[in-house]
């Protein structure tokens, strides 16, 4: 029963956060005005803004004008209903899940913003940060310590990255919004956490860079920003982190 609730609570916060991708980027409120169609803006009724289910019954268009609704919006809302229970399934009802979940939404928001303006905000990456740290106080999934060192090496060695390529070649590679970013998820996983999301995402940013040259022909650099790939690195690690460093040791046992 409390499981269906978390898979509910998490298709409403979805709902909230497509609200937020929208309209972060604008630098508009997320609060005021009520939800409305980005094409005809009229106003979305409540039984029109069910998440993923309104979708369907509309069938991906508009009740007043007809035109298409994004796939953005149940993708988005069905992703954060399935954290929510994989989270809550691990964590149960405690202040861990609502830590967790929070992170896991603002990695969600910051992946579909970077994929659509090639920027990731810095009204989620810095509070986040705040909250990484705090959180390492009030919950026992890490010591204080362990969660600033997080925060320094992800951002320090982002940054350090970024420095070094602008200076070899004269232009930027890889944004400060990254750096905040890692710096974020170092606060919420720790130190060791970083260097297996850097290796993770740079593993699977590789294979989609090949992938998309093979295909397309095109210098991946510029087509595809790095924030998603940290993004899922950092959920990987959250989820599969101790699971991966045993079988790397397992495997290389007498080494
Ligand atoms: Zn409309």
């Amino acid at each position: 029963m409390l499981e269906l609730f978390s898979v509910i609570l998490g298709a409403l916060i979805g709902s909230f956060l497509n609200v937020c991708i929208c309209r972060l980027p604008r630098e508009e409120s997320i609060v005021t005005p009520g939800s409305h169609c980005p094409q005809c803006k009229n106003p979305i009724r409540f039984y029109d803004n069910i998440p993923v289910l309104s979708y369907v019954l509309l069938r991906g268009k508009c009740r007043h004008c007809g035109k298409p609704i994004s796939m953005q919006y149940p993708v988005v809302e069905g992703v954060t209903a399935l954290s929510s229970w994989v989270l809550f399934t691990t964590y149960g009802p405690s202040l861990s899940y609502l830590f967790f979940f929070a992170f896991v939404a603002a990695l969600i928001v910051i992946t579909v913003i970077d994929l659509q303006h090639q920027i990731i905000p810095d009204v989620i990456s810095i509070p986040g940060m705040g909250v990484g740290l705090l959180g390492s106080l009030i919950l026992s999934h890490l010591s204080f310590l362990n969660s600033l060192g997080g925060l320094v090496l992800g951002g320090g060695s982002l940054f350090l990255v970024a420095t070094i390529y602008q200076w070899l070649f004269k232009r930027e590679g890889m944004g400060g919004g990254d750096v905040k970013l890692l710096g974020m998820i170092g606060a919420f996983l720790g130190w060791k956490a970083v260097i297996l999301t850097i290796l993770l995402s740079s593993l699977i940013g590789s294979l989609i860079g090949i992938l998309v040259m093979v295909l397309k022909g095109k210098d991946f650099k510029y087509a595809i920003p790095f924030g998603p790939f940290l993004s899922l690195g950092a959920v990987l690690t959250l989820f599969y982190g101790e699971a991966i460093i045993r079988w790397y040791l397992y495997s290389h046992r007498g080494f």
